[in-house]
């Protein structure tokens, strides 16, 4: 360990007596850990006083960028004047009401009825429930299959972490729980490693989609409650489906009458262009899931919306929903929830992201990547982009090891003051939808010296 003594003090604090989240805690107290003291705008400071540029948005959340005053002040009026209440008790408060109620105007087509809850995982837990309720309340208690995709990630409950395709969130829980199954992910720079061949993107698509139906009918498509599926996987590697992939998938899940569950926990807020990921790829969910960029992370929320088709069973039980969290629809998260979607507006960031930010670093990673020998392939929508490093550029191949290089990057950037993600061999940006032109060259040249000297340590360069 190094650094002053207010950081020695805090990093034998932290290793004495706190458990860090998906990290190897005794490895990491040797290390020591970074204490994050302050942020504003797209930048991060630790106790050391150094500057660091977030191009992760934390963990891909804080759309407004650090130190927005209006969130604080909304959470700060709410804590003054109701700081908690619940709904258990045929009550409501205004924050709730509100944030509802404008969430229905953004969703979806047909999806005007929302539940909350605190996190991510959460919400595609209770997503989960509510389909399981809904084909008993039709009569179908036979239908409980779980699909979802390889490389999907959708939180870390017993349910949650079941669906997910990242096979190393299993074993340590003996998880996945009976009744899930996986599909393929349409993972099309991945295609030819996997043996798929030379296939082109679109005919991928089209038949990573089939592979869906392949497995409805294998298991019957009278056991196969629902898909859940993000419209751009996220923490798997940045996977963007190829534009034949979802239409397919909509029509399989009809055909099959499989409801179709989007967690937008990433992709919702603006994030791709769009409010939501479904918007911008033509979904039409039936139960939808969010978290992340609702309250910017600046409050623990998450919220679930239900299509037309589940909300009018659901709500026409005549029995009680038994279901609910403490904290649902928390006054203070309600309130900064709701002042973070009234800033996203008047700052137009959905709309910037889509028409200018977005493309400029998009196509500014292009410029600057697309032929270096250590990039298989630059790839991106809104403000998400992936770079994939690669053993052999023309013949697809990765790195043995996968994640070895990658995180030999990453910590380049993370010395030059960058937080960019290495997920596998790809590196991952999704920056505040505030940041400036100006913070996406930094960006760039930060990555640019990272992945350069990277190759020059692979003998690539
Ligand atoms: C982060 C994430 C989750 C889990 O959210 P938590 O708030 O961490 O529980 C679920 N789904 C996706 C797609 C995510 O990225």
């Amino acid at each position: 360990m190094h650094g002053s003594n207010q950081t020695k003090h805090w990093q034998a604090l932290d290793a004495a007596h706190h458990v860090h989240p998906f990290s190897d805690t005794a490895a990491l107290n040797k290390e020591g850990v970074r204490v994050i003291t302050h942020g504003d705008g797209v930048y991060l400071w630790d106790s050391e006083g150094e500057k660091i540029l977030d191009a992760m948005s934390g963990l891909w959340c804080v759309q407004v960028g650090y130190g927005n005053g209006a969130l604080a002040e909304a959470g700060y009026e709410a804590l003054k004047r109701l700081p908690y209440y619940n709904h258990f008790f045929k009550t409501s408060n205004p924050w709730t009401i509100e944030l509802a109620a404008k969430l229905a105007t953004l969703l979806p087509e047909g999806h005007d009825h929302v539940l909350f809850a605190n996190s991510g995982s959460e919400a595609n837990d209770s997503a989960l429930k509510l389909i399981r309720y809904y084909w008993n309340l039709k009569g179908r208690p036979e239908k409980k299959i779980h699909l979802s995709r390889d490389y999907a990630y959708h939180g870390v409950t017993m349910a949650a972490a079941s669906l997910s395709g990242l096979t190393p969130m299993h074993p340590q829980w003996d998880l996945p729980l009976p009744g899930f199954d996986k599909v393929p992910a349409p993972y099309w720079y991945g295609a030819k490693e996997a043996g798929y061949g030379d296939i082109a993107p679109e005919e991928f698509g089209l038949l990573i989609a089939k592979k869906l139906e392949e497995k409805i009918l294998e298991l019957g498509p009278d056991r196969v409650a629902s898909f859940s599926a993000e419209p751009i996987q996220g923490a798997g590697g940045l996977i963007f489906p190829p534009d034949s992939y979802w239409p397919e998938v909509q029509r399989i899940c009809a055909r099959h009458d499989v409801l179709l569950h989007i967690d937008e926990v990433i992709t919702g807020f603006g994030r791709t262009g769009e409010w939501f990921g479904s918007q911008t790829y033509g979904i039409a969910p039936d139960i939808m899931t969010m978290a992340k960029g609702l309250s910017s992370g600046y409050q623990p929320i998450s919220a679930i919306s239900l299509g037309a088709r589940m909300s009018q069973t659901i709500l026409n039980a005549n029995e009680e929903l038994v279901h609910g969290y403490t904290y649902s629809g928390h006054p203070v998260a309600c309130a900064v929830a709701l002042r973070n979607l009234e800033v996203i507006e008047r700052q137009n960031l959905v709309s910037r992201t889509r028409d200018i930010i977005g493309p400029y670093l998009q196509r500014r990673l292009k410029e600057t990547f697309a032929g270096h020998p250590l990039v298989g392939e630059v790839r991106g929508k809104g403000l998400l982009a992936a770079i994939e490093l690669v053993r052999d550029k023309t013949e697809r191949k990765f790195f043995p090891d996968p994640g070895t290089i990658g995180t030999h990057c990453r910590n380049y950037c993370f010395n030059s003051g960058l937080v960019s993600r290495a997920i596998r061999d790809t590196m991952v940006l999704a920056p505040p939808l505030i940041v400036s032109e100006t913070e996406v060259e930094e960006i760039v040249a930060k990555l640019k010296n990272a992945i350069d000297r990277t190759a020059k340590d692979l003998g690539k360069l």
